[in-house]
């Protein structure tokens, strides 16, 4: 197979070999902030700390509150000479947190961006369009540089905009771009507004992430452009971009073991969950000089694949991202999560772009409401087939989620959109 690195065809012997001998220097090197430090002293692991991977779980959870309260620098474990840049986190659920770098973690990272693009077939040869937001957040640079390390003529478009992105990615001819899937399908129907066929449009790759999708939203964005979408996790306490990617194969996302070590646990008790079952990732990252960080919390919900991946690869694999445990919310009783809603919503071929899922509380109890933007080619239609089609939504989704939300059509393009990771939810219930 054509590998960009030698780790990334690594057996397992040799993965965990490695992820021991980096366990052991990271922690060693993490206790020289305060933080860590006395974290670790108090749970009774010292320099020598750790002997074997399983010691792996004597260390602490860091939580996003930890690095809040190390903001802004609390958590260096270099000189601040030695940091060359940082980045935040989008801040989707709370005030944001830095992470710094140096210039050894920037080269690292961008290599193993390098190495996701290079698996799905990106090469030098390759145009590559950043079409996601610059600045802190990491999908702009993270990816920026990944793509410039394989060599591709790199475009650093940033977010939306799209009459200038379309221009650009014809007159340079781009094949590769970095989309958020919500934006995907705004940019698609731009295209059909102007005429277009996304179809002809230059791309044939998309590294799709940064937030939740369900199966169901790529294959319309793959269908849509008649191009490739593959699926790009990552975090900014982890860099960014590059943690686990989707392989040809596009059954779950390998997580780099080379550089970092994933777990699954229990987002209540904290303990490890059997494979196959959906748990809460925690993540370590294996080389980080700046600021390590040990078993973070990641919020995110997933599950390890079993068995190895047809690719070959056996870097293990985790499943698509169900939701952040954060995006859940209870109506009438019911835990429910944004993707449920989604799965069901887009397999309707009359459902437009985007969607809103609306919580309210008329003083008697909680009510839901999910907005749908319909295409405009069926929003024409007879009264009684858009009433037919809403009551089919509302029906399905009542099979998928147990309760009966009220289900409004509206007009494509009518519901507000983000410039970066989209809104799913809006909870207007009055907080007691
Ligand atoms: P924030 O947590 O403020 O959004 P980041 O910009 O660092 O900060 O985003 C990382 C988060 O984005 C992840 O923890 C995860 O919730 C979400 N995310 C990133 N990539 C994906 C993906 N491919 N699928 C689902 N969620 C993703
Ligand atoms: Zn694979």
């Amino acid at each position: 197979m054509d590998f960009f690195d030698t780790a990334e065809g690594w057996g397992r012997d040799q993965l965990e070999q490695t992820q021991l001998v980096r366990l052991k220097s990271t922690v060693a090197h993490a206790r020289k902030c305060n933080f860590y430090r006395e974290r670790l002293d108090a749970a009774g692991i010292g320099p020598e700390g750790i002997q074997s991977l399983d010691d792996l779980r004597r260390i602490p959870f860091t939580t996003k509150q930890d690095l809040r309260d190390q903001y802004p620098t609390g958590m260096l474990c270099v000189p601040t000479s030695e940091i060359v840049r940082m980045h935040c986190s989008s801040g989707t659920t709370g005030s944001p947190v830095a992470i710094c770098h140096t210039q050894n973690d920037i080269n690292a990272w961008a290599d193993l961006m390098a190495r996701c693009m290079y698996m799905v077939g990106v090469r030098r040869d390759d145009v590559f369009q950043n079409m996601s937001g610059y600045g802190l957040f990491t999908g702009g640079l993270g990816i920026h540089y990944g793509a410039e390390r394989l060599g591709c003529l790199t475009i650093p478009a940033g977010a939306g905009n799209s009459r200038r992105q379309i221009k650009l990615a014809k007159d340079f001819r781009t094949s590769v771009a970095h989309i958020l899937p919500s934006y995907a399908l705004i940019l698609g129907e731009h295209l059909r507004k102007m005429g277009e066929d996304p179809r002809d449009f230059p791309l044939r790759i998309a590294l799709v992430g940064a937030e939740p999708y369900t199966e169901e939203f790529r294959q319309r964005i793959e269908s849509l452009f008649a191009m490739k979408a593959y699926n790009s996790y990552g975090l900014s306490e982890m860099n960014g971009p590059g943690v686990a990617f989707e392989c040809l194969a596009q059954d779950g996302l390998h997580i780099w073991e080379d550089a970092y070590i994933a777990e699954i646990v229990d987002p209540e008790t904290g303990q490890p969950v059997p494979d196959g079952t959906v748990g809460e990732l925690v993540m370590t990252c294996l080389c980080r000089q700046g600021m390590p960080i040990l078993r973070y919390r990641t919020r995110d919900l997933t599950r390890f694949l079993p068995g190895q991946c047809a690719c070959g690869r056996h870097h293990r694999r985790m499943d698509r991202i169900v939701g952040r445990a954060d995006d859940m919310f209870i109506v009438k009783g019911v835990n429910i999560y944004p993707m449920q809603i989604e799965q069901v919503i887009m397999t309707f071929a009359e459902v437009g772009q985007s969607y809103l899922i609306l919580l309210e509380n008329d003083g008697i109890g909680d009510l839901m409401r999910v907005q749908v933007e319909i295409r405009d080619e069926f929003f024409v239609e007879d009264m009684r087939v858009l009433q037919g089609l809403q009551k089919a939504i509302a029906q399905r989704l009542r099979d998928e989620i147990l309760i009966t939300p009220k289900v409004e059509l509206v007009q494509s393009n009518s519901l507000e959109r983000s410039e970066g990771k989209a809104v799913r939810v809006r909870d207007l219930r009055a907080k007691k």
